[in-house]
C-alpha cells in the first residue's frame, strides 16, 4: 500500500563512431553518479575532462567474470611476509590479488575489488582468492614452521552472504589445511556493522577456529571497544600511521599511542607499510611485535617468497628483505 514516488535521474554522453566503447560506457556511468549527486531528477550531460572519476568499468567486470569463469588463471595472487620483527622470522604471508588483464595488463587490486563489490562478483572473486591461497598454504606446509598462517582478505560484502561460513569450511577441508593456520583479514566497518547476517558470519567464522584479523586499522571509524566485541586475534595498523614515524615527532607520538592502546588488549599487533630499517626499529621499540612492508619484502609470486632452496633444508624461514 506504500506510494513509490520515483525520481529518474539520466546521465548522457555524445558518441561518435570512432569512439572507443569501454571509455563512453564508462563516461555514461560517471555522469549519471555525478547527475545522482547534483541533479537529482534532471538530465546532466557528460563534460570532457571530467573522465577521472569514473565510479567503475561496466567492461572490466565483463572481462572479470569471464576471467573468473573461463579463465581463472588471469586472476593469480602474490604473498607478502609478515615477518617477527625480533628474530625476522616469517610467521605469516599475507594473500594479495594480482589481475593480469589480457589486453590492460596488471590491474589495480583495489579497483578490482571495488568493481567486484559494486556488481556482486566479489562472492566469486572472493573464493577464488580463498581456494587459491588454501592450496598454496597446503603446498607450503612442509616449508614453514607449525604457527605459519596464511591472510586472505575479505570483503565486507563476502560476509553479508549466508552461506559464507559454509562455503570457507569446505573450502578448509578440501584444502586439508588446519583451520587455525588460516587468518581472514576484515576492515573496520565490518567491526561496527550490525547486520545480523555479517554477525552470524562473524561468529561461524569463530566457531570454525579460523583466526580474525582488523586490516588497516586506524583509519575507519571503530573504536577499542568494537575490537573487544569480537575474538579478534591480529590488529593490523595501517600504512598511513607508520608512515612518517621516522621523520615526524607527532606522527611518531601518534603511532606509539595507536600502539599503546591496541596492546591493552591481548592481540597480535601487526604495523603495516614498513619502509625502511628506522621505521621497523621505532615499532619493535614500541612493542609491536610484527611487521609488513616492502622493507621487510615485497608482495611477490609463491614461488619467490619461499624458493625451492627452503624446501630441501629445514631452517625456520625467514624472508629476504
Ligand atoms: P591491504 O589488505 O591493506 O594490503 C596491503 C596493501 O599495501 C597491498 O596493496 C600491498 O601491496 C601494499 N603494501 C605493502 N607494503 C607496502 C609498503 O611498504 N608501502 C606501500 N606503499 N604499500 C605497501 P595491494 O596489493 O595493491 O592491495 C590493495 C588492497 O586491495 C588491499 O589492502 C586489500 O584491501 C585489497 N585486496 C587485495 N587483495 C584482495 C583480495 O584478495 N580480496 C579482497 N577483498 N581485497 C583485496
Ligand atoms: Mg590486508
Ligand atoms: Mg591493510
Amino acid at each position: 500500500g506504500d506510494v513509490v514516488w520515483p525520481v529518474i535521474t539520466t546521465g548522457a554522453r555524445l558518441v561518435h563512431d570512432d569512439d572507443d566503447e569501454r571509455i563512453a560506457v564508462q563516461d555514461v556511468r560517471a555522469t549519471v553518479v555525478r547527475a545522482g549527486q547534483c541533479a537529482v531528477g534532471d538530465v546532466l550531460w557528460h563534460r570532457p575532462g571530467n573522465e577521472a572519476d569514473a565510479p567503475f568499468d561496466l567492461l572490466l567486470v565483463r572481462d572479470l567474470a569471464h576471467a573468473l569463469t573461463h579463465e581463472p588463471d588471469q586472476v593469480a595472487l602474490h604473498y607478502q611476509p609478515v615477518l617477527d620483527l625480533r628474530t625476522g622470522e616469517m610467521v605469516a604471508a599475507e594473500a594479495l590479488l594480482r589481475w593480469t588483464h589480457p589486453e590492460l595488463g596488471p590491474m589495480s587490486p583495489a579497483a578490482t575489488i571495488e568493481a567486484a563489490e559494486r556488481c556482486g562478483l566479489i562472492v566469486m572473486l572472493g573464493r577464488h582468492v580463498l581456494r587459491t591461497a588454501l592450496a598454496q598454504l597446503r603446498d607450503w606446509s612442509s616449508v614453514v614452521g607449525p604457527s605459519f598462517r596464511m591472510h586472505v582478505n575479505v570483503s565486507p560484502l563476502e560476509l553479508r552472504n549466508p552461506e559464507y561460513v559454509d562455503h570457507l569450511d569446505a573450502a578448509i577441508e578440501d584444502a586439508g589445511v588446519p583451520a587455525e593456520r588460516v587468518l581472514l583479514e576484515v576492515t573496520e566497518t565490518v567491526l561496527v556493522s550490525d547486520e545480523p547476517v555479517v554477525q552470524r558470519s562473524l561468529e561461524g567464522i569463530g566457531h570454525l577456529g579460523v583466526a580474525l584479523g582488523i586490516d588497516d586499522f586506524g583509519t575507519g571509524y571503530s573504536s577499542i571497544v568494537h575490537l573487544r566485541r569480537l575474538p579478534v586475534d591480529t590488529v593490523k595498523i595501517d600504512r598511513s600511521l607508520v608512515s612518517g614515524i621516522s621523520e615526524s615527532p607527532a606522527d611518531f607520538l601518534l603511532a606509539r599511542s595507536v600502539v599503546q592502546l591496541v596492546s591493552t588488549l591481548s592481540v597480535r599487533i601487526v604495523a603495516e607499510g614498513i619502509e625502511n630499517e628506522l621505521e621497523a626499529a621505532h615499532l619493535r621499540a614500541m612493542g609491536c611485535a610484527f611487521g609488513q612492508g616492502y622493507h621487510l619484502g615485497r608482495p611477490a609470486p609463491a614461488a619467490v617468497l619461499l624458493p625451492a632452496a627452503h624446501v630441501e633444508d629445514d631452517r625456520p624461514c625467514s624472508a629476504s628483505a
